[in-house]
């Protein structure tokens, strides 16, 4: 069987593409559900006669399983529309595995980046959403979606769910300090935004990795980037060689070991986390995006 390749071009990678994985659901409301296949995780919604599902998640093999555990889950409903979060692959690149015949909904700034990208696999967007608020309602779910400026990827989707006082953002906020290298984090605003969806009235808190948190963890991980951007300026002060990931692992961990030396995979991560937040500020950010003035990505919507 051939699968979807994303952008891969290299035909061994199949072996990865195809790999099998445990999906496993829990119920957080009457009508809402969250789904991991232990590392990455999404959400979907019982509508009234399908299922609106965010996300893909990012192998064919893996986009399979969360339809087969969403038709577990509500059995005899489709999937009709799924939310793209934002555009990289390993969130949503396979909805031509996971839905092939649902409406594809996303910001446009998103929808022009995967037309251009034509990735195999990932179906363009259909429904493209211009603006910062959206109150929505796909076959009777209603929740709103809400892009307030670059945070990750292009077009960035969170989503919020008044009545269980839910507030889902894929790849931006962690409930622990197992960030990658942040690609395609946007620094310059990420915090300023992430912190301002505290003016929702949430409690619980779906990341997209890792485990379902609450209101607490998600400030608390917006603390924790803050002050890695602060410890990440003081390295140029104490003029530690910000190139080495070991000498940048260790003067982060020592400065934010006592705050912050809690959080799960905080030792493992901090390094690279801090290799990534330095070249912001030695380079001045990467692209448009991180402009003081992050509204001139949303300038096609105004
Ligand atoms: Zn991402």
């Amino acid at each position: 069987m051939s699968e979807h390749k994303g952008i891969f071009t290299s035909d061994a990678v199949k072996g990865y593409l195809a790999a099998e994985a445990k999906m496993e659901s829990e119920q957080l409301s009457e009508r809402l559900w969250t789904v991991s296949d232990g590392k990455y995780r999404s959400i979907f919604v019982e509508a009234e006669s399908s299922v609106v599902a965010f996300d893909t998640f990012g192998t064919p093999a893996r986009a399979r399983a969360y339809a087969a555990e969403i038709n577990r889950s509500i059995p005899d409903k489709p999937v009709s529309t799924v939310i793209y979060t934002h555009d990289h692959l390993d969130h949503a690149g396979f909805a031509a595995d996971f839905a092939p015949d649902a409406k594809i909904v996303a910001d446009e700034m998103t929808a022009k980046v995967i037309a251009m990208r034509n990735a195999d696999g990932q179906l363009p967007v259909t429904d493209a959403l211009s603006g910062q608020e959206h109150s929505v309602t796909y076959d009777g779910a209603e929740f709103t979606l809400l892009n307030r400026g670059p945070v990750h990827g292009t077009g960035h989707l969170s989503a919020y769910f008044e009545d269980e006082k839910l507030f889902f953002s894929s790849d931006t906020i962690l409930a622990n300090a197992r960030y990658g290298l942040m690609p395609d984090y946007h620094i310059a605003n990420f915090v300023k935004i992430m912190r301002s969806f505290l003016d929702l009235d949430f409690e619980r808190f779906v990341p997209g990795r890792y485990e379902v948190t609450d209101r607490k963890r998600f400030e608390e991980g917006c603390d924790y980037i803050e002050a890695m951007q602060t410890t990440c300026q003081q390295a140029f002060i104490s003029f530690t060689p910000i190139w080495v990931h070991d000498a940048m692992a260790t003067y982060v961990q020592n400065e934010l070991g006592e705050r912050f030396g809690h959080l799960d995979g905080f030792k493992e991560h901090a390094g690279q986390t801090a290799i990534r937040i330095v070249h912001h500020y030695l380079m001045g950010g990467w692209g448009l995006e991180d402009t003081p003035d992050p509204g001139i990505l949303l300038a096609d919507e105004r």
